[in-house]
């Protein structure tokens, strides 16, 4: 792993490397240690004026659905500055709709089947549980990795799915889904939070926390989600002026946890109370930009980036497993919601309203098996596994076949996988809303066509791609000999305070002396933002990354002197 050689490298051992020499050309440096490389740049270190810079900020599940009619009513001057400034588009993160995905699709520029983090939670066995995933079980190392075993600086904080932290030539401190600040491993170097403690920055990750008040005290969230971007922001702005670095990335993930419960109504003016929270937030979240622009020289580029979309909840197509019991494709235990499992699938809902929030992850780590039953019983609720030939994962988009020798109760063999992909492909097509009529499913993919690598395996047989303009809460199917109407279901752990889902649509936005200025890019995939962030920083890029550069986004000068 480039883990070990960011370590070796630290112990003077060597690297491969590369760098911009001058404006010309690209000179080769293979096996230079460290040494060395600083007698060629005449002593300077990385991070000095001449190198380039790259500042990447998160903003988890971020939207130009909110961003722009804020930008239009005058709210968030430095976003509106880099949009109009620099350029801007819409990045397709489609099939990676969750943070733990996307951010690692982001952060490696490969699928999946490459990386092996498709959710959270993870499935090594085809026997329904999952485990929780961590930055361990991560495949492919993420672009930090490859620069700093290069000999750059990397600053990294607060990416989801990022602990253990890497051991990186800079600093790193692990995102969402850390056990706990305090566990080995959050924070590189370890002393980083005594750093900080001295400076009066109480570290926090928080989000976890955040959810919790979302749901049991709404009141006071926005204030803790304040004080959350108050932390960060104070971290972020401290490390960049104290700490030499050539590449620094950190995400703000309240703007997803917000926007699950405060997603205000788009008829709504901007000045109505129930923009309030996401307003105050992304005021917030643009006055740490304006802080941060004053931060970085004149060779710094610039990227704010979302790893998903976001839109109002609606639940229809949690609705499928419903609709493939009626079609006869899945058959639920005669003995339901009285089941003697009954107790498992209300573990985690229940769990989540007595459990302290700091007590979770502590307890799933503990009980793991546990833990993946009780997501089991949550994912696909009395499911009838010897009576099963398709199985739906609760958000409605991966779908799996009950295969014969594959799953551990399989039924479906081999030679009928094929035609019943085809008949669920059609089922899907054929779905509408049944108030309008208009077809809910865009399009179908088979698990092949998205994902390549040696995990692809893991992946789902088919993915669902909706169309969320007109999914609403309930899927009618119609044929000549039938009709059937299935309405979202009520679940014990539905909150109905969630007013807002992910969407595939994130942000990008790009400003700098080599990016174009004031202008729209088009065709960004999740995938190209590492390949553009090595390339930005003159480091190759590996052959077999699924993104690409993207050249679009760069002055003609720039691909003149460093072609992509
Ligand atoms: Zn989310």
């Amino acid at each position: 792993m480039v883990s070990n050689q960011a370590l070796a490298l630290k112990d003077g051992g060597q690297v491969w490397n590369h760098r911009l020499e001058d404006p010309d050309k690209v000179v080769i440096l293979a096996r230079q240690d460290r040494r060395q490389w600083k007698s060629l740049w005449g002593g300077t270190t990385p991070g000095s004026m001449n190198t380039p810079r790259t500042l990447i900020i998160g903003l988890d599940g971020a939207t130009f659905t909110l961003i722009e009619p804020l930008i239009q009513a005058g709210y968030l001057p430095t976003l509106a500055r880099l949009m109009s400034q620099g350029i801007h588009g819409y990045m397709r993160t489609w099939p990676n709709m969750n943070s733990e995905a996307g951010w690692t699709s982001l952060v490696t520029g490969y699928n999946s089947g490459q990386h092996g983090i498709y959710h959270l939670a993870i499935r090594t066995q085809h026997d329904y549980t999952w485990r929780l995933a961590s930055a361990a079980d991560r495949k492919k190392d993420p672009f930090w990795c490859l620069l700093s075993a290069a000999g750059q600086r990397v600053g990294i904080i607060n990416v989801p799915l990022s602990y253990p932290a890497d051991p990186v030539n800079g600093f790193m401190l692990s995102g969402m889904h850390t056990p706990d600040i305090h566990s080995p491993g959050f924070a590189h170097p370890p002393d980083l939070l005594d750093d900080l403690r001295r400076q009066g920055i109480d570290y926090i990750i928080g989000v976890l926390r955040l959810a919790d008040l979302c749901r049991r005290a709404p009141q006071r969230a926005l204030q803790a989600a304040q004080h959350l971007v108050d932390v960060r922001s104070r971290t972020i702005l401290y490390l960049m002026k104290t700490r030499p670095w050539d590449v620094l990335m950190a995400v703000f993930a309240v703007t997803d946890i917000l926007q699950h419960f405060f997603w205000p109504d788009k008829d709504v003016s901007v000045e109505n109370d129930v923009w309030t929270p996401m307003r105050s937030i992304y005021q917030q979240i643009d006055s740490f930009l304006s802080e941060a622009l004053e931060i970085i020289d004149e060779n710094t580029t610039v990227l704010v980036v979302s790893d998903h979309g976001f839109g109002p909840a609606y639940f229809g197509k949690e609705c499928l497993s419903h609709l493939f019991a009626r079609l006869g494709l899945l058959r639920y235990r005669q003995d339901g919601p009285q089941s003697k499992s009954r107790w498992l699938k209300n573990l985690l809902p229940y769990g989540r309203k007595v459990v302290p929030y700091w007590l979770r992850s502590p307890l799933k780590q503990v009980l793991p098996r546990l833990y993946g039953r009780a997501l089991r019983e949550v994912e696909f609720p009395s499911v009838d596994w010897s009576h099963t030939q398709v199985f739906v994962r609760r958000c409605g988009e991966q779908i799996y076949i009950n295969l014969d020798g594959r799953e551990a109760e399989g039924i479906v063999p081999s030679k009928e996988y094929a035609p019943l992909r085809e008949r669920v492909r059609d089922i899907l097509l054929n779905l509408t809303d049944p108030t309008t009529g208009h077809h809910v499913v865009r399009a179908v993919h088979w698990r092949e066509d998205l994902y390549h690598g040696p995990y692809a395996g893991q992946a789902a047989d088919m993915l669902v791609e909706w169309d969320y303009d007109v999914l609403r809460d309930s899927l009618c199917y119609r044929t000549a000999e039938t009709s059937i109407i299935v309405q979202s279901p009520k679940r014990f752990d539905r909150d109905r305070r969630v007013a807002g889902l992910h969407r595939p649509q994130g942000i990008f936005i790009a400003y700098g002396p080599h990016i174009k200025r004031g202008t729209t890019v088009a065709n960004v995939s999740i995938y190209d933002i590492a390949p553009t962030i090595l390339y930005l920083q003159g480091h190759s890029i590996p052959g077999d990354m699924d993104g690409k550069v993207l050249a679009n986004i760069f002055t003609d000068e720039r691909l003149r002197h460093y072609p992509s």
